[in-house]
């Protein structure tokens, strides 16, 4: 649309009020308040059909809440045929409809490659051309950005690699020694289902916390609005207790019950054929899994420099303190309290958009 056969720009489009860089969850949330609020607005998004991150995910995860507990503004998420926790594809289904629904302005595939200042105005450089906004929401996620922590000898093991994001599923790893690095859940859905098909060993950085089986997402959600409200009334947010880290979805009860989640401590080292402990002992591996979690992926405001000493971008909920017209949504707890789960997602992008529509 926007781009000529030597991929320069064909013809600059016109600016708007405000672009919405992402079209997962965090995005099309976004997209809904704007929507309400009658903005001039367009959604970029990377990937070449609607669902984000949920299309890459591997086939067997579960979310940790039923579906009436994982909907973005506006739509219910139906519950699956089948019953149980909605898996990866109900997601993307669910987020491909909303957006329909809502007929939201999704131009697609478009990647943000940089924003910058320009004037009154944020420029927004991509493969398709150059766009420009008064106003930035960039909601791009952190699935692009698999995060391995180093460990010595990491680059002299001689078996095979993964992180959680190239994850397909254990079928592959059938008769191995799979090593499973990580305390969240995806390690322990990833460990569930590896336990099943390979001789696994699973280290974590601090014992597993388990939630107990009658307490899912719902209560992590509640959780974190609790704290929201503490730190709104200027009470200490972490005074609230937490409550584990893993929810007991089925396939990790029954893993649970079969005795397969015992965790090692942290090794200190790896080897060409594993990992050893500071202790002198070793287990041997084919395969390490990470599961290790993800960064926020913010290549394209490195223009900006918002990054402050400590690497970290600071906010006042989700506006840049650096650059007001730019405002993070969906990346963590840093930019809204439960922001970066289905159902956080619009609460904080409802404020959001409260705040952007007051500006415009
Ligand atoms: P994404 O889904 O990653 O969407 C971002 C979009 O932006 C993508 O389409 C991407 O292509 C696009 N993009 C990225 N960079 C650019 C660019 N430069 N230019 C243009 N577009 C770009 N949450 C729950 O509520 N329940 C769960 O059970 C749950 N389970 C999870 C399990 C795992 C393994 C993980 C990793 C996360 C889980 N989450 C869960 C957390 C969260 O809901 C997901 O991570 C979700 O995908 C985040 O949505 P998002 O819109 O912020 O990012």
């Amino acid at each position: 649309m926007h781009e000529a056969a030597d991929g320069a720009p064909k013809a600059a489009p016109r600016p708007v009020d405000v672009i919405v860089i992402g079209g997962g969850q965090a995005g099309l949330a976004a997209g809904y308040h704007l929507s309400r609020a009658g903005a001039d607005f367009v959604i970029l998004d990377a990937q070449p059909r609607p669902g984000g991150a949920w299309r890459h995910a591997w086939p067997s995860l579960r979310l940790f809440s039923p579906a009436q507990y994982s909907s973005l503004p506006g739509r219910m998420m139906p519950a699956p045929a089948a019953g149980g926790h909605p898996d990866a594809a109900h997601v993307v289904a669910y987020l491909t409809d909303y957006e329909q629904r809502y007929r939201l302005p999704v131009i697609r595939p478009v990647r943000v490659r940089a924003v910058r200042r320009s004037g009154a105005s944020l420029q927004v450089e991509t493969d398709a051309g150059i766009w420009r906004a008064r106003i930035v929401i960039s909601a791009t996620g952190t699935w692009w950005r698999p995060y391995v922590p180093y460990h010595p000898g990491i680059g002299d093991f001689g078996g095979e690699q993964l992180h959680t994001a190239g994850y397909r599923g254990p079928e592959s790893f059938r008769g191995k020694r799979v090593l499973v690095v990580g305390g969240g859940n995806s390690a322990a859905q990833i460990l569930a289902e590896l336990s099943q098909v390979a001789q696994t060993t699973w280290a974590t950085l601090r014992p597993p916390r388990l939630l107990p089986d009658e307490v899912d997402g719902r209560a992590l959600f509640e959780l974190a609005t609790r704290r929201h409200r503490a730190a709104l009334a200027g009470q200490d947010a972490a005074s609230i207790g937490d409550l584990g880290d893993i929810v007991a979805v089925a396939s990790v009860r029954q893993a649970r019950d079969r005795g397969m989640l015992k965790a090692e401590p942290m090794f200190s080292r790896i080897t060409p054929d594993g990992v050893a402990w500071a202790d002198g002992s070793t287990a041997a591996c084919d395969v390490i899994v990470w599961c290790t979690g993800f960064r926020p992926a913010l290549g394209h405001l490195a223009p900006l420099r918002l990054r402050g000493p400590g690497g970290a971008i600071g906010t006042d909920g989700t506006r840049a303190l650096a650059e007001p017209r730019l405002h993070l949504l969906g990346y963590g707890d840093w930019t809204g309290p439960a922001s970066a789960t289905l159902i956080g997602a619009g609460r904080t992008a409802r404020q959001m958009v409260g705040e952007i529509i007051a500006r415009l």
